[in-house]
């Protein structure tokens, strides 16, 4: 952190000494987004016009992020940071965002886009907002991108977005929008015949990362090996599950790659479900370099491993 301390005071001051608001400064709309499906989604809407980078790798846990000193230079530049949401980042973002010396992208300001306003999100805790019990989720499911039809969703609203900040580009930003929007509901027909055979399957799986992706095409998620998001799993949180896994005859568990693979390892031996290891984030896993692949990529891992 004294790192990055050391860096924000460099940047304001260079800040200082250049025009307020400067915007488009390399030409092109300077995109910044937090996580790598967003980077890919926005670099589809930006086309010609925008350069897009993402600040986490695609096989990283989203919730921890290691901040780099070079993720203050990223944000200090950009004309549009474009996060999950939803307390996703609350661990790691903040602290960037109020040491970047960008007051293009302070929440408030229109270049910081939090894209859960375009979704609709699942799994919001009833009755008020509580961390106290370790939930990381406190304002519901943040994992949206893993449904093709919310990416969809999210295409068009940053064609709205980068027309508002980029208005000479308007037309070709609503345009590319409309076009991936469509790209992205094919996607997510095509999985849906993929995965129509295993409609109702009975699943396990780590963290709710994956929740989106179950709801849209049906399966039925029997239990979580964390207990509650992002609390380690006990013992006896974890006979409950294997108890529970017999029951209702679950025999896909699949996780995260970065999640506790030994832990799930045992889980899948106790039980004999089969441990399927996906890629959740574009980039994390060859073979999912772009969304549609990792889309692509779960749906083929989890169909392989029901066919044993
Ligand atoms: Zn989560």
């Amino acid at each position: 952190m004294k790192r990055l301390f050391l860096i924000s005071v460099v940047l304001m001051t260079a800040a200082s000494t250049m025009a307020p608001l400067q915007i488009f400064a390399s030409g092109k709309l300077q995109v910044v987004s937090t996580l790598p499906d967003f980077a890919w989604l926005a670099q589809q809407v930006g086309g010609d016009f925008a350069q897009v980078q993402s600040l986490a790798r695609g096989s990283q846990d989203p919730h921890f992020v290691d901040p780099k000193p070079s993720y203050l230079v990223d944000l200090h530049r950009a004309d549009a940071l474009l996060l999950d949401g939803m307390q996703l980042e609350i661990g790691w973002l903040p602290p960037l965002l109020q040491q970047c010396g960008n007051p293009r992208i302070q929440p408030g300001s229109p270049g910081y886009v939090d894209l859960s306003q375009f979704i609709t999100p699942i799994e919001v805790p009833v009755g008020g907002v509580d961390r106290s019990m370790g939930d990381i989720h406190p304002m519901g499911n943040p994992h949206y991108h893993l449904d093709p039809y919310n990416m969809a969703l999210i295409a068009e609203g940053l064609g709205g977005v980068f027309g508002k900040l980029d208005p000479s580009h308007a037309a070709q930003y609503a345009e590319n929008g409309r076009k991936t929007a469509a790209a992205m509901r094919d996607l997510g027909e095509e999985i849906a015949k993929m995965l129509a055979p295993l409609k109702g399957e009975p699943v396990v799986t780590y963290h709710s990362t994956l929740d989106y992706f179950f709801l849209r095409y049906g399966f039925h998620v029997v239990g979580f090996v964390e207990p509650k998001a992002g609390i380690k799993p006990s013992p006896v949180s974890l006979m409950e599950l294997e108890q529970r896994m017999k029951e209702k005859n679950a025999k896909l568990l699949i996780t995260e790659a970065y999640q506790d693979l030994k832990t799930a390892r045992r889980v899948a031996g106790d039980t004999g479900a089969t441990l399927v290891v996906i890629p959740s984030y574009t980039g994390g896993a060859k073979g999912a370099e772009t969304y549609p692949d990792l889309i692509r990529f779960i749906a083929n891992a989890i169909l392989e491993a029901s066919r044993g």
